[in-house]
């Protein structure tokens, strides 16, 4: 996919250490930290460290090493904060893409979130 990466959005600038984070797991290709506005007790963003806008540019573009980091990572977290289902009470896991997927942030992004009932998925309006 030729997709525009804007290299000065907010989690560049966290991965190149100009933001600070409140870090969870770092791994080669993957970085996971605490939302600063947490909607939820958990509220953890998973982040590849490479220039991917989306899901969807992240699927077609990362490498194959890329992708299984970031998604062992991600179950990695979710055992970390004590929502994975083996003992805990599960989460929800989105991702926002674009003006319709109203994302604020234009590098992917997985929000993990738990610790209560996430209600419905999605509202009506
Ligand atoms: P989006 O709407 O793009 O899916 O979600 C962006 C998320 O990034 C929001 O939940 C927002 O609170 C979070 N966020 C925005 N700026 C920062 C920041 O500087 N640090 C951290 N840790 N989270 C941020």
């Amino acid at each position: 996919m030729a997709l525009q990466y804007d290299d000065q959005n907010i989690f560049a600038r966290i991965l190149r250490g100009e933001i600070p984070n409140k870090t969870v797991l770092e791994t080669e290709h993957t970085l996971a930290f605490h939302d600063i506005s947490p909607s939820a007790p958990v509220h953890i963003l998973v982040i590849p460290k490479g220039p991917y806008v989306s899901f969807d540019h992240f699927c077609a573009d990362a490498s194959d090493a890329e992708i299984l980091d970031f998604q062992r990572t991600a179950a990695k977290v979710c055992a970390m904060t004590g929502v994975a289902l083996d003992k805990g009470e599960g989460f929800r896991a989105i991702t926002n893409a674009g003006a319709h997927g109203v994302q604020e942030v234009p590098h992917y992004h997985l929000h993990i979130l738990g610790g209560r009932p996430m209600g419905r998925m999605l509202s009506t309006a």
